[in-house]
């Protein structure tokens, strides 16, 4: 096993959407490798397309929810159910480093994905494990967290970090959003999102 270089954003590949996985012997070969570059970065989760293969697999960290006893792969995965009930938390990605983002997302999902041994899978998620989910699977569509947020949150300080959260809930900047149309317009806002960014 080996720690692989991340990729990291602006490069054009993360926001491109990756391919099926066909080929699951392939896949299966990437795994150890990304999960020792997950572990060495702290991260909480990995998608193909961060270690520079634009295919549909992501690892979550077994951390992400108590019902996991080791890391779960997802191949080609798709959420088929998600609840209305939109939770907003702050959330980072190890190819954005040193900024964090608050992100709405469904609390609970369902899934259906293939896993490393070709098997067709389902499972329920909920809060964190949920919100990892949702991330890997925004990777795979060319979505990053930048085109999420209502609020970029600049820094990795503390003071930064609490100061944009207090502008949230004081009602300072936009959200948490009210339907879903609200939330699905999030993504139309790329262009201005990646503007503030790079200020
Ligand atoms: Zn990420």
């Amino acid at each position: 096993m080996s720690k692989l270089k991340l990729i990291i954003y602006p490069a054009p590949s993360l926001q491109k959407p990756s391919i099926k996985v066909t080929d699951f012997v392939v896949a299966k070969k990437l795994v150890p490798d990304m999960i020792d570059t997950m572990n060495s970065a702290k991260g909480i989760g990995l998608a193909a397309v961060q270690i520079g293969q634009s295919i549909r697999l992501a690892i979550v960290n077994k951390d992400a929810d108590e019902s996991l006893k080791e890391h779960l792969v997802i191949i080609n995965p798709k959420i088929f159910s998600a609840s209305s009930e939109i939770d907003t938390e702050e959330e980072g990605c190890l190819s954005i480093p040193g900024k964090t983002c608050l992100v709405p997302r469904h609390r609970k999902i369902k899934i259906r994905y293939t896993d490393v041994s070709g098997q067709e899978q389902k499972l329920k998620a909920t809060g964190l494990f949920a919100r990892v989910i949702q991330h890997e699977i925004d990777h795979l569509d060319g979505v990053l967290i930048i085109e999420r947020t209502m609020k970029m949150i600049k820094g990795q300080t503390k003071a930064a970090i609490a100061e944009g959260l207090a502008d949230y809930r004081a009602g300072r900047v936009a959200g948490p959003y009210k339907n879903m149309a609200e939330f699905k317009a999030s993504r139309q806002k790329r262009k201005t999102l990646g503007s503030i960014l790079e200020k």
